[in-house]
């Protein structure tokens, strides 16, 4: 897995040995731990601010590099190569007499089920800006990501030691994409040459710099009255608590009775948590990790400013449960020794080693095996693990990633009927809000995947079905009439991703095909037909005489229904369920290839009037009668093309918003609505998939940069007869004669 196995193994010696001796908070003291986030645009500094943490903390002994491919937190064999982060990797490591618990996340577009699972566990949360670039793209998806869950952050702006970095940059952008007054509590130091060689820090009046082979010491040296530094000190101040007197009673009541200087760093700290807790402020600081100037600083921040599990209130929720365990499955990955090992955030009561759990969304229960602390790619034991924690479970074998646990059933029932008491929800209401059930967007791309030979194929079906519980958006099926195994999933880098991993961690050469968008077929008509299959097989006779219907349906509504009327209701009444399950599995097994271009069929129901069978008649004969029925139907109601239509939401500012717009006009879309948030303005519009291939590099070629989208799948729409030649040499390689 390493590429530097000396240096790793020595790191993980290491590592261990620290996480024993140095893991010895007691962490059953909720207002001791912090479970936070990093978010951050590709390329901000995420993981090497993460080395440096962990290398402070005193968790590693030897910092790695991501241009070296060997830090810790990045440790999959794809995230060393493309130098992005896929998994979401805790580490745990203690700061201050706090735990931290730090969860890395996703940095891509495709991975967005990753990035919101990860999400909904955190408290807290830092975003890493590249201090040169400013707000860029994908910062803009995961801060309203962040809104969306209502989590405090911090800002930590990076490669303060560039050229062309710039603070005021930060400020501007993020006032201005935001609409939020950032807290200045930190200035760059910059010598004449230009090197970067500290911080003022604004709070304490002093200046910051950082020594030692690896910026391990850090000096606070008090700022002389009447230097310049002084002069940047007593501006800063003034701006720091002008803009908290706005946000915070307390502030404002000090500064109006005895002005700015009867405010201490004490005051001044509490009243900065007290914002950034209710996310009326953002606490700015800087640094640059790769020059270990100002990590420190951070994890200091991240313990003084982001919340600890108890002040996180969106999650009171979890409070129904009382001193029953609940907690939230945020990630699972496959061991070679321990074999599933599955990553949860505990809400509420504890969870014990061996202990049975019930799984809420799966409504079935299990045992884990052991609890442990993550550190990276390592484990440290424990007996027990308390709310608020994040731990990895071993032993959890049906478990997938996003699913909610709770100790029993019967504790999921008490808390939901507690939740329904208090807050007037309806059962379902009270499920929503607590996350039970999971909800897995529609995959909008496919690709076929073949192992190298025959026999790799059990190979390939286990290292597929284990890709899936840790990523319950990857889809696969088995298409039987083609004898491929088809895998679908949110985007291209998403497959593609896939199928490295497969090659490099599971060791299988497979072969895929190019990823297609996901193309489906709709009924033009309603039909009804009769079919009739006679069959001797041997000395056996086999008949079956079947009447169906076919007609257009809501999605998702019940496939098959048996007609009620006079005439058929003896008939249908008498089915057994045993055939009727046989029936509705060959009647989806017969929607996955349809009459027009061999596409899944979605949106229909069916309704049974009449079936017959002989004695004796097999399974599989009835079976095949159904399927071709089904294939009867289809032809005679004929079916449509359907394309996967996204919601797109562009934010731009006003110059660029009207070339966005026109620019939907030429890709088939069409605008749902235009409103302007702070100073900017906001595009939604429908689009169908195929005219967003390579949508990101486009948007940022045709605004400079200057706006951001994201997109989720809205529904299947029809292909017009104009666009349905392109459509077809999507699906078959050709356009049509
Ligand atoms: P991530 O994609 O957010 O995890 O970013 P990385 O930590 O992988 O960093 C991306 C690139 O930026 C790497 O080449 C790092 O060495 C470099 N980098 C990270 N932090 C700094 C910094 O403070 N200053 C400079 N100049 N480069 C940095």
């Amino acid at each position: 897995m390493y590429r530097n196995s000396r240096q790793i193994i020595l790191k993980k010696w290491h590592y261990l040995v620290a996480s024993r001796h140095r893991y010895s908070q007691k962490t059953n003291d909720l207002s001791k731990i912090r479970n936070i986030g990093i978010l951050a645009h590709i390329d901000a500094g995420k993981t090497t601010t993460t080395e440096r943490m962990l290398y402070y903390s005193g968790m590693i002994c030897n910092m790695g590099e991501v241009h070296d491919g060997n830090t810790v937190t990045d440790y999959m064999d794809q995230e060393r190569d493309r130098g992005i982060t896929i998994t979401s990797a805790a580490v745990t490591f203690p700061w201050k007499n706090c735990n931290i618990n730090l969860v890395d996340t996703p940095g891509h577009i495709d991975f967005t089920m990753q990035v919101e699972q990860t999400l909904n566990i955190l408290d807290g949360a830092v975003v890493v800006l590249d201090s040169s670039a400013g707000v860029e793209a994908q910062t803009l998806t995961v801060w309203r990501q962040a809104d969306r869950y209502g989590i405090p952050r911090i800002v930590y702006a990076n490669k303060m030691d560039r050229a062309d970095a710039s603070l005021p940059l930060c400020v501007d952008l993020l006032k201005s994409k935001f609409n939020i007054t950032p807290l200045l509590l930190q200035i760059p130091v910059k010598e004449s040459s230009g090197r970067f060689i500290g911080l003022i820090d604004v709070i304490t009046k002093t200046i910051q710099t950082w020594h030692g082979a690896c910026g391990q010491k850090v000096l606070s040296t008090a700022v002389e009255e009447n230097t310049k530094q002084w002069e940047i000190i007593c501006k800063s101040r003034e701006t720091l608590i002008g803009d908290l007197a706005d946000m915070d009673d307390t502030i404002a009541n000090l500064f109006l009775d005895n002005g700015i200087d009867s405010i201490d760093s004490d005051q001044l700290l509490a009243a900065i948590r007290r914002v950034c807790l209710s996310q009326k402020g953002i606490p700015l600081i800087c640094g640059s990790s790769y020059k270990n100037i100002g990590v420190q600083s951070l994890m200091d921040s991240i313990v003084n400013y982001l919340p600890s599990p108890i002040e996180r209130h969106n999650l009171d929720v979890f409070k129904a449960f009382g001193s029953s365990l609940s907690a939230r499955v945020f990630k699972i990955v496959h061991e070679k020794q321990k074999g599933p090992v599955t990553f949860l955030r505990i809400y509420s009561g504890e969870l014990e080693k061996s202990q049975k759990i019930h799984n809420a969304t799966q409504s079935k229960s299990e045992n884990v095996g052991r609890v442990m602390i993550a550190y990276a790619d390592d484990y440290n034991e424990v007996e027990k693990a308390h709310a608020g924690a994040i731990v990895a479970v071993t032993g959890l074998k049906s478990t997938v990633c996003g699913d909610f646990i709770t100790s029993s059933g019967n504790a999921l029932k008490v808390a939901l009927k507690k939740l329904a008491n208090s807050s007037n929800l309806t059962q379902e209401q009270s499920v929503e809000k607590l996350g039970v059930d999971l909800h897995v967007p529609d995959p909008v791309f496919f690709c076929s995947i073949e192992p190298p030979s025959q026999s790799y194929q059990l190979a390939l079906e286990s290292a597929l079905s284990q890709l899936q519980r840790e990523d319950p958006s990857l889809k696969v099926r088995y298409d039987e009439e083609t004898g491929e195994t088809i895998l679908a999933g949110m985007g291209e880098l998403h497959l593609e991703v896939i199928g490295e991993r497969i090659k490099t961690e599971y060791k299988i050469a497979v072969d895929m095909s190019r990823p297609q968008i996901s193309y489906k077929e709709g009924l033009l008509s309603s039909a009804k037909e009769e079919h009739k299959l006679d069959l001797k097989i041997g000395s056996t006779f086999h008949s079956v005489f079947v009447i169906m219907s076919i007609l257009k349906a809501e999605p998702n509504k019940k496939l098959l229904s048996l007609d009620n009327s006079p005439d058929n209701a003896s008939n249908t009444a008498a089915i057994h369920l045993n055939k009727l399950n046989i029936i509705t599995s060959s009647v989806k097994a017969a929607l996955t290839h349809g009459p027009k271009l061999g596409c899944p069929v979605i949106d229909v129901r069916f309704v049974l009037h009449w079936l017959e069978t002989s004695k004796g008649t097999s399974d599989t004969v009835l079976s095949s009668a159904v399927n071709q029925c089904v294939h009867k139907l289809l032809k005679t109601a004929q079916t449509k093309l359907l394309e996967p239509v996204m919601n797109v939401e562009v934010v731009t500012d006003e110059e660029n918003s009207s070339i966005v717009i026109s620019d939907f006009g030429r890709r088939r879309g069409s605008i749902q609505d235009i409103t302007n948030r702070s100073n900017n303005r906001v595009v939604t519009a429908l689009v169908p998939l195929a005219e967003l291939l390579g949508y990101s590099k486009d948007l940022r070629t045709i605004t400079s940069g200057s706006a951001s989208f994201s997109m989720e799948f809205h529904a299947y729409h029809e292909v017009s007869s104009k666009d349905e030649a392109e459509a077809v040499k999507n699906v078959t390689g050709f356009y049509p004669f």
